[in-house]
């Protein structure tokens, strides 16, 4: 038989995709606008949401938290878009919908499940490890996850502009052991490029700093947030550059996001991931495997996988660490080693993030 070439796909598409958009969804083909204004026009009403995925608009009274007056609904169109119509049970939808159940009163969860304030040491600056610290570079988000364990963080203390940070910066230069800042927040990536790119070039000039990383949810919630200003501040840095997103399910990782991927791959980003395990989201052997080779498909290794922060509000979230061990193991018999993520946990003053398997 004669040899023939393998096909040339040209369709990033394959079987294990996540579902794209619905195509009676009614966003399925909202224009693209560019980042702020997407960041601007987000929903912060849970009746608008349940018109836009057609669940019924008498439900949300009784299904929507308190809790929500404090930290509210936000989630922008773009994420929405990937939401499936008419289930409450949708993984994307339960990210972000505040449920009743965060009312309900949990022993054994707090507003600083791990020991955040106990890390400040100048305003946005939280140190837990040796050798790298944390840059609290923006103090919103593009989206409110209800179980985040900074949802009752009180970001009112923290810099705002350029000047404010420079109590952080000089003690940064001080400490000749630190030789990585991460960016987080908040989400650092709803500053303007200007802004990110002033506050690494003050880094820049720091000589013992080598690593920059971004932890960041924006390139997968507004996909267009890869904007070109983006890319070229990300290029020119001396830095080593590691972006890590956070995407807790396959259907969040549709081609926009993966072309964004793509994008800062190229310009010379490490793409990492950190997923939390969430009940009812991804806590499924067949969800974190879906998610994790998609994550490989768009360029992004799994680096963690999170056990639940027992922050208050997010006690429905939970997954018992002996199902999340039993999911691991099931990932590493299904998958190279270098898909699976390490699943840990965060316990105030410890030294690491502690391995769970
Ligand atoms: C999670 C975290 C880090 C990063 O930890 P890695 O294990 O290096 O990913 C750094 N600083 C603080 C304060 C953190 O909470
Ligand atoms: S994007 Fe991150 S910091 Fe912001 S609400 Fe979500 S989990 Fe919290």
């Amino acid at each position: 038989m004669a040899y023939s070439p393998p096909q040339v796909e040209t369709s990033t598409a394959s079987a294990a995709s996540p579902p794209r958009c619905h195509p009676e969804h009614p966003l399925a083909g909202a224009e693209v606008v560019p980042w702020p204004q997407a960041l601007g026009r987000a929903i912060r009403s849970p009746e608008l949401l349940c018109r836009v995925l057609g669940l019924p608009q008498d439900v949300p009274q009784a299904r929507v938290a308190q809790a929500a007056q404090r930290f509210p609904l936000l989630v922008p169109w773009e994420y929405v878009r990937r939401m499936q119509p008419g289930r409450w049970d949708d993984p994307l939808l339960r990210q972000v919908w505040p449920a009743a159940e965060e009312d309900q009163p949990q022993v054994g969860f707090s507003a600083d499940p791990v020991a955040d304030l106990a890390a400040r040491r100048a305003p946005g600056l939280l140190s837990k490890y040796p050798g790298r610290v944390l840059l609290l570079a923006a103090t919103a988000c593009a989206v409110h996850c209800r179980y985040c364990f900074r949802r009752e963080f009180p970001y009112g203390q923290e810099p705002k502009s350029l000047r404010q940070f420079r109590p952080a910066l000089e003690r940064l230069a001080a400490d000749a052991s630190v030789q990585e800042v991460i960016l987080s927040g908040g989400d650092p990536l709803v500053r303007p490029d200007a802004f990110l790119a002033q506050l690494v070039r003050q880094l820049e000039a720091i000589p013992h700093l080598r690593w920059l990383r971004v932890h960041t949810r924006l390139p997968v919630l507004i996909p267009q947030r890869v904007c070109p200003e983006l890319l070229r501040w990300l290029q020119g840095v001396r830095f080593r550059v590691t972006v890590v997103l956070h995407v807790n399910h396959a259907q969040e990782l549709d081609e926009q996001v993966a072309q964004g991927c793509e994008q800062l791959c190229r310009a010379g980003a490490v793409l990492l991931n950190q997923a939390v395990l969430l009940r009812g989201v991804n806590d499924t052997v067949q969800a974190q495997e879906d998610l994790c080779r998609r994550l490989v498909d768009c360029g992004v290794l799994p680096y963690y996988l999170h056990q639940l922060d027992r922050v208050q509000g997010a006690a429905h979230f939970e997954v018992p660490p002996e199902q999340g061990q039993e999911l691991i193991e099931e990932l590493r018999r299904r998958l190279p080693g270098f898909a699976v993520p390490r699943y840990v946990q965060e316990e105030p003053g410890a030294e690491f993030k502690r391995p769970l398997a």
